[in-house]
């Protein structure tokens, strides 16, 4: 509760000095839980605008963190900044990331219990951010040898080379990350960084082929195109112009003012060396990002017949060279699908239409790949190997995508929205179970916190055999006229009664103005989403065409391509790693929620209900008698007796009403924040 009065703000009143009541007024508290009315969501967003005012980006919901990204360069990420959080409490000074960091750290180092810091909110929040500055906190102020300082160079390297392939410029972010991550830290016996891992998630292919207006493919492509050296470029047969290629033209935005395509290539190529990328590696990396270009200007003609046939074979022969398949095969696997018929395996031509999708699924998968075995290679360059050490312990950082609501979503959306949900619903669990578990240590009683359980979606979505995912999983599988309708309707007859889902048939007139026929929604924790099923029961020629290709045994094995899907989302539940699941459940969970300060919505679901969870502060009774013991006069100037009696003399001194505490062995528990507000007051103007 010392939070309180540790803020130390710049005060431009002529240097009067300033009492703790009137820099209240002024910027506000450093912990939603102090609020008066804590419950009100005006107040919760005044006390974010008070502060945002003033610079102070940072307030703690008891120990989340709370960010509102300041979009301008502040000057609280300085080395001074790193060693004034180094070692301290998380009380002692004002709430900072680096605060989150080191008390992560510390409980680590003190308990041997893994930890976890999980940062959620919306696109352009300052997620990705934050989990740099955790990183590059480490970086500094952990111990370090020489080994030591490669990891953390890879560590710090790995950043530019996943956001090269896996960010974007959006509409809501210039670099936007379109996949989530999920990085493990890994410390030995001495606190020292000495290796990590990454795990992804859900990267977004469709933006390979295809961009909104206004946003970009990934960086890579423009990177390697501006930057690219002259005969680099000869080998990969690119021309130097973003214009020049189909799959970057779609969003009409080649250049955008705040990147510098050409200095970003550098530093890519330089941390891709750090990490321990050979040139011959760098060069097959290269040859499959701009074949990826050369299948997107693939032009397609249709025969008499109506079949699809490849009208120029510039592409088929830089294709061929860049992925070493023959041009035959490839022009056969783009023009054409197997199908089993009576046993016996016949090529059957596809129409142009078939035939561009196929290409752009081909896109797809081959980047998509590419990422995967990228992660997988910065992961061969950070393991620790060192099995002397087996006392090492983790920090998990997880940058995840918040909610996502546009106009059409998608599958995509429906992944990132659910595992929201489970965010959610694993926040609640730990939170509670902490309250509950500092209850039962203290011996009070309490009665239970009034908030939304968001269990219920996440059981429609998940269960077995009647969730969401299951029957989607059915329609893929089934044979004969499964199609996206029949999978719409099979969801009305298994889930149509269930209160946070509606499609169109099943809506009122109200909510039925706002629904496609193709579409159903889902009533999330934090909002109303529309979910289209269009193609979601495509039969994914994409790893068809894989396998011709490629002929790689793996592919061939997969009874299910489709499923892959499904391995991701159950590696999210209820977290990415196994081997923090389970210390993690027990470890103090530091969550991270970021947010814009324009943009409320989410961060007001979420935390909310997490205010409400976080109801009453507790102080030690020591802490109490010690603060206020000149508010009484049994009590001043020193208290002789027991220290619970000690704190009942004081309260009963003060006018605390029975309902408003509680006492528990070795601290209180105040109902209501502005109880000790009130007597904070007190002792301001005794
Ligand atoms: P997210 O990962 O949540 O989508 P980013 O972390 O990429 O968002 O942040 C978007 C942009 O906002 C960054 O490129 C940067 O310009 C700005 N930004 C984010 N956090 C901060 C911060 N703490 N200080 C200054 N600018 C920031
Ligand atoms: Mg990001």
């Amino acid at each position: 509760y010392s939070r309180l009065f540790t803020e130390v703000v710049p005060n431009d009143r002529g240097g009067m000095m300033e009492s703790a009541l009137t820099a209240r007024d002024r910027v506000g508290v450093q912990d939603f839980v102090l609020l008066e009315n804590y419950t009100s969501e005006a107040a919760f967003i005044e006390n974010l605008r008070k502060r945002f005012k003033e610079n102070l980006i940072y307030t703690y919901i008891s120990s989340v963190l709370v960010s509102v990204n300041p979009y301008k360069d502040l000057e609280i990420y300085t080395k001074n900044h790193m060693e004034r959080y180094r070692g301290v409490n998380f009380y002692e000074v004002s709430p900072h990331i680096y605060a989150t960091s080191d008390n992560s750290y510390r409980s680590m180092r003190t308990e041997r219990r893994d930890q976890c810091i999980l940062i959620s909110g919306e696109s352009g929040a300052g997620k990705t951010e934050a989990s740099k500055k955790i990183l590059q906190y480490y970086a500094v102020t952990c111990p370090a040898s020489d080994q030591v300082q490669t990891v953390k160079d890879r560590l710090l390297q790995s950043n530019p080379v996943l956001e090269a392939f896996g960010n974007a410029k959006t509409l809501r972010n210039d670099n936007s990350s379109r996949f989530g991550k999920y990085m493990d830290i890994q410390f030995d016996f001495k606190g020292a960084p000495v290796g990590g891992h990454i795990i992804n998630y859900l990267l977004e292919k469709s933006r390979v082929v295809h961009q909104n207006h206004g946003e970009r493919n990934f960086h890579i492509f423009y990177q390697l195109i501006e930057g690219g050296e002259e005969d680099l470029l000869r080998r990969l047969g690119l021309e130097r112009n973003p214009q020049h290629y189909q799959y970057l033209v779609k969003g009409n935005c080649p250049k955008v003012s705040s990147i510098n395509d050409r200095s970003d290539w550098k530093q890519v190529r330089k941390a891709l060396t750090v990490i321990g990328f050979s040139e011959d590696e760098v060069e097959e990396l290269m040859n499959i990002i701009s074949s990826v270009l050369h299948l997107g200007n693939m032009q397609y003609g249709g025969d008499d017949g109506g079949s699809a046939c490849i009208t120029s074979d510039t592409q088929i022969k830089y294709l061929s060279r860049l992925l070493g398949v023959s041009g035959t095969v490839l022009t056969e696997a783009l023009t054409h699908r197997k199908i089993i018929a009576k046993g016996e395996e016949l090529m059957s031509p596809l129409n142009i239409e078939q035939a561009s999708a196929a290409r752009d699924a081909l896109s797809k998968a081959v980047y998509g790949r590419t990422f995967t075995w990228l992660v997988n290679k910065i992961n061969g360059s950070l393991a620790y190997t060192d099995e002397s050490n087996k006392n090492s312990s983790v920090i998990g950082l997880l940058d995840i995508y918040g909610f996502e609501v546009f106009q059409y979503n998608s599958f995509e959306q429906f992944c990132i929205n659910y595992c929201n949900e489970k965010l959610q619903q694993l926040f609640i669990e730990l939170t509670l179970k902490s309250e509950q578990e500092e209850y039962e240590a203290e011996g009070i009683t309490w009665e239970p916190v009034q908030y939304f359980n968001n269990k219920i979606i996440c059981d429609l979505v998940e269960e077995k055999f009647k969730g969401i995912i299951s029957i989607l999983d059915e329609e893929c599988l089934r044979p004969g006229d499964a199609s996206d309708i029949t999978f719409l309707e099979k969801l009305e007859d298994t889930v149509g009664s269930h209160p946070h889902f509606v499609t169109h048939k099943l809506a009122d007139t109200k909510t039925r103005k706002l629904m496609g026929r193709e579409e159903f929604r889902l009533l999330h924790y934090a909002g109303d989403v529309n979910y289209n099923v269009n193609g979601e029961v495509m039969c994914m020629s994409e790893n068809k065409i894989l396998t011709q290709c490629f002929d790689r045994e793996e592919l061939t094995d997969k009874k299910r391509p489709d499923t892959v899907r499904c391995v991701v989302l159950s590696h999210v539940s209820p977290l990415p790693n196994p081997t923090i699941v389970v210390p993690c459940a027990k470890a103090e969970f530091t969550k991270l929620h970021v947010t814009k300060i324009l943009d409320y919505s989410e961060l007001l679901h979420f935390n909310c209900s997490q205010v409400k969870l976080c109801v009453c502060v507790c102080v030690f009774v020591c802490a109490l008698v010690f603060r206020y013991k000149s508010l009484c006069p049994d009590t001043w100037p020193n208290w002789q007796g027991k220290l619970p009696e000690g704190v009942s003399t004081l309260v009963k001194h003060l006018g605390y009403k029975p309902e408003e505490y509680k006492m528990g062995r070795s601290k209180i528990f105040i109902r209501f924040p502005k109880t000790l507000f009130a007597t904070e007051d007190a002792l301001e103007t005794r």
